[in-house]
């Protein structure tokens, strides 16, 4: 399966940043057909960043949208708005917006819905807490997220992520071995649900990735491609991501 790679610009980014897209696009046009390279931007960026890499094979993507398709949601954008404005893909269920505008499971399931009925492939975070893993609980709490959180149907437009909650923006990673045991179970999750169809399911790590770890995890069996933060901000950084990708 080729690596996805997408980068999570969070609340990152104005009119300036574009020319960071547009410098991912042209390296990416050499990398064609080896990486799928995607950057998901704030949405006041999307148009713009499709227009200007148009003649390139870089995907954009949203990084949320509300559940349905308009009407009165002061301040959200609908999946169908994404779609219209060149984003192929949406971001649901990071992390910041479980902690910080509490969105549980069901709300993350809706929006995967809704990410399907506008044709976008929705990219679904998981992703144990510090206290979590410390616990033990890391595959129980995973697995309850993927159950709760992907909606039923064949599953492909559907990317999961495992995100590790303490590993997002801190510069630490779990080991290559804990990485490698989450994505097993992952799958092994997938296809319990969704027979072969679970075998075509990208399952990216995300946490801490940068252009001197992500070899390594990126050649780790069931790790399909990075989700990236503050890694993506940086062309350079993020094309040395996309190449160790293209390599692994
Ligand atoms: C993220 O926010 O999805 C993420 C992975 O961030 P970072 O790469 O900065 O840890």
């Amino acid at each position: 399966m080729r690596h996805l790679i997408a980068g999570n610009w969070k609340m990152n980014g104005l009119a300036a940043g574009i020319e960071e897209a547009a410098a991912v696009a042209e390296g990416l046009k050499g990398l064609e057909g080896q990486v799928d390279g995607m950057i998901c931007p704030p949405a006041t960026l999307i148009a713009q960043m499709r227009w200007k890499t148009a003649k390139s094979p870089l995907l954009i993507g949203g990084q949320d949208c509300h559940p349905k398709a308009s009407g009165a949601h002061t301040g959200d954008i609908s999946a169908e708005m994404l779609k219209d404005a060149g984003a192929t893909a949406v971001i649901l269920g990071h992390c910041e917006r479980r902690t910080n505008c509490g969105e549980v499971d069901t709300t993350v399931r809706a929006k995967a819905e809704a990410a399907r009925r506008a044709g976008l492939t929705a990219i679904v975070c998981i992703g144990e807490t510090e206290s979590e893993r410390d616990a033990g609980q890391t595959l129980a709490v995973v697995g309850r997220q993927l159950a709760g959180s992907v909606p039923d149907g064949p599953p492909t437009d559907i990317v999961i992520a495992y995100e590790p909650v303490w590993a997002i923006g801190t510069g630490r990673t779990p080991s290559l071995g804990d990485i490698a045991e989450v994505h097993a179970h992952i799958r092994k999750a997938l296809e319990a649900r969704f027979g072969p169809a679970g075998r075509d399911v990208r399952i990216l790590y995300g946490g801490s990735m940068k252009p001197d770890n992500a070899a390594a995890i990126l050649k780790i069996a069931d790790v399909n491609g990075g989700l990236v933060g503050g890694a993506s901000l940086k062309s350079a950084d993020f094309l040395a991501i996309l190449r160790a990708a293209a390599g692994a």
